[in-house]
């Protein structure tokens, strides 16, 4: 189907951990491609790891279920070895689901008795202790997560609240095995198979844990986690020569033509990138949601703005506001009606810029980002070098390759956005 010596297949649960994981396999020495959604045919670009984006987190369980087994039919036609199913190192969830429901339909088509799960990520600070998941010195329930909107976390015990997602047994690798390596974890893990366990939650509390664990699980044909758990995935391939030694994974075509930043992104990290843009006396055009639900010709009024401007350097088009401002929106319009009005006219504006010869785009928010992948049409990212921890530069797949770099909201250092394009130039320069 494929010229790709595809070995792992991912399957994400939502955009930005996809990019999130395939950033963690390049690093690791994987030449990784991110799908959007399932394609409909073969890849052409050669890659050791795919992952397809899906946004399955909080959509219902049999969609849920329904979109990750067509991913996982799909990456089982390019050929992959072994299968990976990535959700949120806080285990983002409900008790109807959805991780518990997706691992089971996995584990059955794949015909695997057994399968890891485990969202630690010591670098973000979350660990997992006793099958208790800390976000840095806090319980999970404690930890803010416990108020989400959607998947509220209210239990840190990720065996309990596993096993209500699940009729297959849950049970517990414990830290005391893990630490002990890779030939404890096995054995352990087959006295759990043979208590009738079937997905364990597995302790770590330190990168080397999750190398102990990617060991472990080297002969699995599935594995579900964070995007940490894939740290020694990447040495199991190698062991086996499978995947040649310290590989460049990181490359990326080089992409010429017009550059822009578009955020949509309110955290707090883009406030200070987009302050930092606008005090280095950049050009930059923000956009007014009380004025896009007015019906005024703000996508207009943006590329008359950034137009004439695009040629001498990059523009920065912003929604980005304080949560004093974006409150006060959201009471007038909706909490998701502004959000829709601000992303349909940034996608709008992605489109414009792309017609007027813009092909690298820095993108800041999760949505946002989805909302303009969608507008370009993009199908699929290459996955370049890392730019901060957990954003890597991306240049698209098709007939036009345009650069990307998609951050979600607190990712990235101040200067996130200069820094952004400057490795656009340089990868450009290095790959004329
Ligand atoms: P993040 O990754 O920071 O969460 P997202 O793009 O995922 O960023 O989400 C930000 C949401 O806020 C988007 O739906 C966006 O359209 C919306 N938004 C952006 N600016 C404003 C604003 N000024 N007022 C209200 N909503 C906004």
């Amino acid at each position: 189907m494929t010229s790709s010596p595809a070995l792992l297949g991912c399957i994400a649960d939502d955009f930005t951990g996809a990019t999130d994981l395939a950033n963690m396999l390049v690093r690791g020495g994987m030449r990784t491609i991110q799908t959007i959604g399932v394609p409909n045919g073969p890849l052409d670009t050669p890659a050791e790891a795919i992952v397809v984006a899906l946004k399955s987190r909080t959509a219902p369980r049999e969609q849920a279920v329904a979109e990750s087994l067509a991913a996982l039919e799909w990456l089982q036609k390019l050929g992959c070895k072994q299968f990976y199913f990535k959700y949120c190192s806080t285990f983002d969830s409900t008790d109807a689901g959805n991780i518990g429901p997706v691992a089971d339909a996995l584990m059955k088509a794949l015909n695997a008795p057994f399968a890891i799960a485990c969202p630690a990520f010591p670098e973000n600070g979350r660990t997992v202790y006793r099958g208790n998941l800390f976000v840095g010195d806090l319980l999970l329930n404690e930890s803010g997560m416990q108020n989400h909107p959607l998947t509220p976390m209210t239990d840190a015990n990720l065996v309990r609240v596993l096993q209500r997602q699940t009729r297959t047994k849950v049970g517990l690798l414990r830290y005391d095995t893990v630490q002990r390596g890779a030939a404890a974890v096995n054995e352990a893990r087959v006295a759990l198979q043979h208590d009738g366990v079937g997905l364990a939650i597995a302790d770590a509390i330190s990168d080397q844990d999750l190398y102990t664990l990617g060991e472990a699980c080297a002969n699995d044909l599935l594995l579900t986690g964070g995007s940490g758990l894939a740290l020694g995935l990447p040495r199991n391939f190698e062991r086996a020569g499978l995947l040649p030694a310290a590989q460049d994974s990181e490359q990326v075509p080089g992409v010429h033509g017009l550059s822009a930043v578009l955020s949509g992104s309110c955290s707090r990290a883009t406030q200070a990138q987009v302050a930092n843009w606008r005090d280095s006396g950049r050009p930059a055009f923000r956009i007014d949601p009380l004025a896009l639900a007015r019906g005024d010709k703000v996508v207009d009024a943006a590329m008359a703005f950034a137009q004439p401007l695009l040629a001498q350097g990059p523009v920065l088009v912003y929604a980005t506001s304080s949560p004093e401002e974006v409150g006060a929106v959201q009471q007038q319009l909706g909490t998701a009606t502004s959000g829709e009005l601000v992303e349909q006219a940034l996608a709008a504006i992605a489109q414009r810029m792309h017609d007027a010869g813009v092909r690298r785009f820095v993108v800041a928010g999760g949505e946002t980002s989805g909302a303009v992948v969608n507008a370009l049409d993009v199908k699929a990212l290459q996955i370049g070098p890392q730019i901060d921890p957990g954003v890597p530069a991306t240049v698209s797949i098709g007939a036009t390759p345009l650069a990307l770099a998609l951050k979600s909201g607190n990712f990235g250092t101040v200067d996130f956005f200069s820094k952004t394009l400057g490795l656009f130039d340089q990868l450009a320069g290095a790959r004329q």
